[in-house]
């Protein structure tokens, strides 16, 4: 059987563009900036320049920060712990405009170091999902507004540690505790006005290619609460994807700066773009980062990986060939 493989820009060019308030978000996955993608940034080079013209591009630009951004704490004892230095955020500055925080890599120095990072994201005037002073704001959506669309993104993990969650009082992540993210999306839309609500989710099992039943059964609660698509991470490689009620469950992105390998699919990631309008998500498509062994990602145009667009029942195969248009 012949695979069917369409270009990005005929997937695009195909796209009703009927609704007048049309926002692209483009979102890279798991991103650990101390190590080697660390040392390059001091030395005055850029992790993420291979993808810098597709962030361009776009209109809401995120990626999952797997690392707390700090210079102080002490390391919890754990396998892996990543902290990076604050001088990343400049370099994180010019291709994002806010990181999902929850996963089990930000909490790794300890509430004072997440609280830091959060001050200085802030300072950087970086937007951030899923982290907080408090239980409160780390449930609390960032609300992006675009070409007159509100966005509402949340972002959950439920990976262990569950010690970095957010307490009442005290800094942290958010968890995902089912019915807390029913309620989350339902109040983005109810008291956040939001048009559109995109849970960013840390969760499954790493090196699995496909998603766990607990992963679709979330999913499909998520969405059954008014959740436009879901979109994951944290298995460091890519998981399958699913239609659910027409509306795209990404299971997992995979790995986009990443030091920390040990095979060839957690070498590639996607880096996802959305397009949304006032009925959700319309158009999605995804373009391979391949990780070299320094943990840098560069942008593999020749292999094919997935898209989709309504109506279609199921994504297909596209290349993301020449230059893509927005
Ligand atoms: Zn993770």
């Amino acid at each position: 059987m012949m695979a069917i493989v369409l270009t990005t820009q005929a997937v695009w060019a195909q796209t009703p563009h009927t609704a007048s308030k049309q926002v692209q978000l483009v979102f890279a996955g798991d991103t650990t900036l101390d190590s080697t993608p660390g040392a390059l940034i001091k030395k005055g080079g850029d992790p993420l320049q291979a993808f810098g013209e597709l962030f361009a591009q776009a209109d809401v630009r995120l990626l999952n920060l797997e690392c707390v951004v700090a210079t102080t704490g002490k390391a919890v004892p754990k396998h892996y712990t990543f902290r990076a230095h604050p001088r990343v955020l400049q370099t994180l500055k010019r291709h994002v405009d806010g990181v999902t925080l929850a996963n089990n890599h930000s909490g790794d120095y300890g509430r004072a170091a997440f609280a830091e990072m959060l001050t200085l994201l802030s300072s950087h005037q970086i937007a951030q999902a899923g982290g907080g002073m408090n239980l409160r704001e780390a449930h609390t959506p960032w609300m992006v507004e675009k070409n007159g669309l509100r966005i509402a993104i949340l972002s959950y993990n439920e990976f262990m540690p569950r010690s970095y969650e957010a307490d009442s009082h005290a800094p942290g992540v958010a968890w995902s505790e089912d019915e807390q993210v029913v309620d989350d999306i339902r109040r983005a839309r109810s008291i956040h006005r939001a048009d559109v609500v995109l849970p960013f989710m840390h969760w499954g099992w790493e090196n699995e290619p496909t998603a766990n039943p607990r992963q679709r059964a979330l999913a499909k609660k998520m969405i059954e609460a008014g959740a436009d698509a879901v979109v994951g991470g944290h298995p460091h490689v890519t998981q399958d994807i699913e239609l659910y009620q027409g509306k795209p469950i990404i299971y997992s992105v995979g790995n986009f700066v990443m030091k920390e390998t040990d095979n060839p699919q957690q070498r590639a990631g996607w880096v996802l773009r959305l397009n949304i309008d006032a009925t959700g998500v319309h158009a999605f498509d995804t373009h391979v980062a391949r990780i070299n062994h320094q943990g840098v990602p560069s942008y593999d145009k020749q292999a094919p990986s997935p898209c989709w667009q309504r109506p279609w029942g199921q994504e297909r195969q596209c290349v993301a060939g020449s230059r893509p248009d927005k």
